[in-house]
């Protein structure tokens, strides 16, 4: 068993007084191009990454639900009929709405104890929360003895996520944590849901650097984007903004029309980022990411100075490739692409000039690309 999972099986066991009898993990995913596209049926390209959300179970007698963050030591615990809304928020949501989506299903759930621990940087745009909920669905059901595809668990926790923590996701996260491929990226049409791996051309490592300028989703512009791209495609008398064209939105007040063309080009350049990993073409990649943070800076009205100043540092820093904002913004990480020979250098470089410059404690993250979310017997 690694170090980890023996941590979490012993704080498993301290707290509840007795040993879990399954782990569940999950990992984080960082997008690396098709940013606030899942939501307008259009195209995404995350990998899933080596940071993980653990959960450690054991099934109980009775119908109750004896949670524990061993990484905030809080505790809830309350009854499967009333998985109610935390008032107090925070991560006892996920677990409860998770439950509560599960059980809305009419899946017959039997009551559990379960200890949560994770290294997925929370709050970062890095999808702490998708890795958390598959971690614990995953945990769950295989407390239950209910076997349910990877898939059907990740649209489970979407809805729990809309549900209990506010943020009206799409399904790259839940997607990227359930159905990530090691060494690949996971293309995916969230309109048809159909995905597809895409292997990473070998030579080529995945760099984030965390801003540390935390973000708060559902507090954030976030819901507001959302909801301004909603509009657009109701004014085009769309669906949605997949379907839309560049010539249609010429039609739309500037705001609007700004939000709508950042989707309809973005869309286009997931579909050519595609193709050049494939190619192992990084001209290409370079030119598309940095499209994309810019678009995402102009258009979408996305970025902070910080982000930008990140993306700008990394234009110039040793084996770069490419740059650009990742996750749904306002805050949080970038990505990078980069000569995996030179990534180490790379990341310091970056981190230490953000930091001389900012005084905030700008991180690099190294990566590797994962499978989705596992459970084995603890
Ligand atoms: P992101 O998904 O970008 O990391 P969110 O705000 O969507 O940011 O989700 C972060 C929240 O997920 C945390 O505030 C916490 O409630 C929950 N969470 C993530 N990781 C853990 C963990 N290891 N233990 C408990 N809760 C966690
Ligand atoms: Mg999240």
């Amino acid at each position: 068993m690694p170090a980890e999972t023996a941590k979490l099986a012993r704080a498993f066991a301290a707290q509840h007084d007795h040993n879990p009898r399954f782990i569940a993990e999950a990992p984080g995913r960082v997008n690396l191009i098709g940013e606030h596209t899942d939501y307008n049926e259009g195209f995404v390209l995350p990998v899933a990454i080596d940071r993980t959300v653990a959960v450690a179970v054991a099934p109980r007698e009775d119908t109750r639900v004896r949670a524990h963050s061993v990484d905030h030591d809080q505790r809830d615990d309350f009854s499967l009929d009333t998985a109610r809304r935390h008032p107090m928020g925070g991560w006892r949501n996920y677990v409860r709405g998770v439950l509560w989506a599960l059980l809305d299903s009419q899946l017959p759930l039997r009551g559990v104890d379960l200890s949560i621990s994770g290294d997925v940087p929370q709050g970062a745009g890095l999808s702490s929360s998708a890795a958390l909920e598959l971690a614990l669905s995953g945990a769950v059901c295989a407390a239950s003895g209910i076997e349910m595809t990877p898939r059907d668990l990740a649209l489970h926790c979407q809805r729990a996520e809309h549900m209990y923590a506010g943020v009206q996701c799409g399904i790259m996260d839940q997607f990227a944590a359930a159905l990530g491929r090691k060494g690949c990226a996971l293309f995916i049409d969230c309109q048809s849901l159909e995905t597809e791996d895409v292997p990473l051309p070998t030579g080529l490592a995945i760099v984030i650097i965390d801003s540390k300028v935390p973000r708060e989703l559902a507090d954030t512009p976030y819901n507001q984007r959302r909801r301004e791209c909603a509009e657009a495609a109701r004014a085009l008398g769309l669906a949605s903004l997949r379907s839309a064209d560049e010539s249609q939105i010429e039609s739309l007040p500037d705001d609007l029309g700004r939000r709508a063309r950042h989707v309809v080009t973005e869309n286009a350049r997931v579909l050519a980022a595609k193709a050049a990993l494939r190619d192992g073409d990084c001209a290409t990649i370079r030119r598309l990411f940095a499209e994309s943070h810019a678009s995402l800076r102009d258009d979408f009205e996305a970025s902070t100075p910080e982000i930008d100043l990140l993306v700008e540092l990394a234009t110039g820093a040793p084996g770069a490739i490419g740059a650009r904002l990742t996750g749904g913004g306002f805050g949080g990480c970038t990505v990078n692409l980069v000569e995996a020979a030179r990534a180490q250098r790379f990341g310091e470089a970056v981190a230490s000039e953000y930091r001389r410059r900012t005084s905030l404690d700008g991180e690099a993250y190294f990566c590797r690309a994962v499978d989705g979310m596992k459970v084995h017997d603890a």
